[in-house]
């Protein structure tokens, strides 16, 4: 066994870190921070220092790490079998999970759950879906999703064709469906009837861009959309794949305006930031699109060798648990308000739910980087997008280590001469 040293080393030789600049991760000065073990908010390095996980590990984490009621159903889906596969075959976990996913969306207008591995998988479902079910149902011109400017929509080359940031976009643009971006709801509505006629459906982040740096869209705009969608018969794509799960305070953020889409795609906190595993939820009317003999190809040919993994459902059925067991949304609020109440005067600061974000209003666009390296000596872990600082902490924070994050983060900016 390598000492934890000469892990890094060998990091340093043979990884590739996603989103990472690698020439100053791998240049000898730089020691990786190595995570060994974690419990509740608290990550602990290779040196055993302690930081509080600031970002829920990039978004994810919501019950916090090594939570008990997680790990022994992990446990014991373990004992009894970890991947079989969902193509053709089905399994308890997730005709459980299936269910409980679909009883937490109101008026049942929500029936079904088709499970992939990943937030760009749940999104690329949704699209493929969409313009499938116009194709075979009578309005094959409907080619087109609208998406919208600085819109993040996940990774994967068809994810990335919907996203608003050209520097996620890779190299390419065009891979092989229509997309139009607008700025705004208003914009919609100043497309020409033809454009308007061929559009399959609208995909937004609701309530909140995250990668676009926390972005809130205006209240109400939400309503306002799904409004125009039922108008205009296109559907509604909801990416909740970072507000899903309780980060905006309720469980879903469509819940804040009372829409429920067609399309609801979830992931990062689906299994509590556990595992890999992914869901689109969707209505009886488009799965009622695909249904036909095989020799009528209406089939949905698309899936994952790992869709639907039983230990991935088993997390997933324990973290609804621990909402019910730990009461978790009835907390919130008093979480909400106190980490509101720290950060309100920090510059730019905006907070949605569980979510809080400032921006350090300097040209120096390496500051957010800094600030959050320095961070970590006082620490907190988080990750910057561009000068803007998240704090965004797995839901079970207490009130006390939501105290601690911001001290640490108010540290840092003090140190950096970025806090006036
Ligand atoms: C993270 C994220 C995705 C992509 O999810 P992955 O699991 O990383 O593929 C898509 N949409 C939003 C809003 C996200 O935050």
């Amino acid at each position: 066994m390598p000492s934890l040293p000469a892990l890094t080393a060998l990091d340093q030789q043979h990884l590739w870190h996603p989103f990472t600049p690698m020439r100053p991760w791998c240049a000898p000065e730089h020691t990786p921070l190595l995570l060994v073990a974690g419990q509740g908010c608290t990550l602990r390095d290779q040196f055993g220092r302690e930081y509080l996980d600031g970002n829920a590990s990039i978004w994810t984490n919501v019950h916090g790490h090594t939570h008990p009621t997680i790990n022994a159903a992990i446990i014991a889906q373990l004992g009894k079998v970890a991947h079989t596969s969902f193509l053709g075959f089905t399994h308890e976990p997730a005709i459980r999970l299936a269910k409980e996913l679909v009883e937490l969306l109101p008026g049942g207008k929500i029936t079904r759950a088709f499970f992939t591995d990943n937030g760009s998988t749940a999104i690329e479902s949704a699209v493929r879906m969409a313009l499938q079910y116009w194709k075979q149902n009578g309005r094959p011109e409907r080619d087109t999703l609208v998406a919208f400017d600085r819109a993040y929509h996940g990774d994967t080359l068809g994810a990335a064709s919907l996203g608003g940031i050209p520097l996620f976009k890779g190299s390419g643009n065009d891979f092989g469906y229509r997309v139009i971006t607008v700025p705004s709801l208003e914009a919609l509505d100043s497309l020409t009837a033809n454009e308007r006629g061929r559009i399959a459906a609208v995909v937004i982040e609701p309530l909140i861009q995250g990668a676009a740096g926390m972005r809130l869209w205006p209240q109400g705009m939400l309503k306002a959309l799904d409004a125009w969608c039922a108008e205009q018969d296109v559907f509604l794509i909801l990416d909740e794949v970072m507000t899903g799960f309780g980060r905006t305070g309720k469980m879903f953020a469509c819940e804040h305006e009372g829409v429920v889409p067609d399309f609801l795609c979830l992931a990062k906190g689906l299994t509590g930031g556990y595992l890999p595993l992914a869901v689109t939820l969707t209505t009886e009317r488009v799965f009622e699109g695909f249904l036909g003999e095989p020799h009528e190809g209406r089939t949905f040919f698309y899936g994952h060798s790992y869709a639907g993994s039983q230990l991935g459902c088993a997390a997933a059925l324990a973290s609804l648990q621990v909402f019910r067991d730990e009461r978790v949304l009835e907390q919130l609020p008093g979480k909400i308000t106190h980490l509101g109440a720290l950060m309100a005067d920090l510059p730019g600061f905006r907070q949605c739910g569980m979510i809080a974000a400032m921006t350090i209003d300097s040209p120096d666009l390496s500051l957010g980087a800094q600030v959050c390296l320095a961070a970590r000596k006082h620490g907190l872990l988080t990750r910057p997008i561009g000068n803007t600082i998240v704090l965004m902490p797995p839901l079970c924070v207490t009130q006390e280590e939501i105290g601690r994050m911001v001290a640490a983060l108010r540290a840092a900016l003090e140190e950096h001469g970025a806090y006036a």
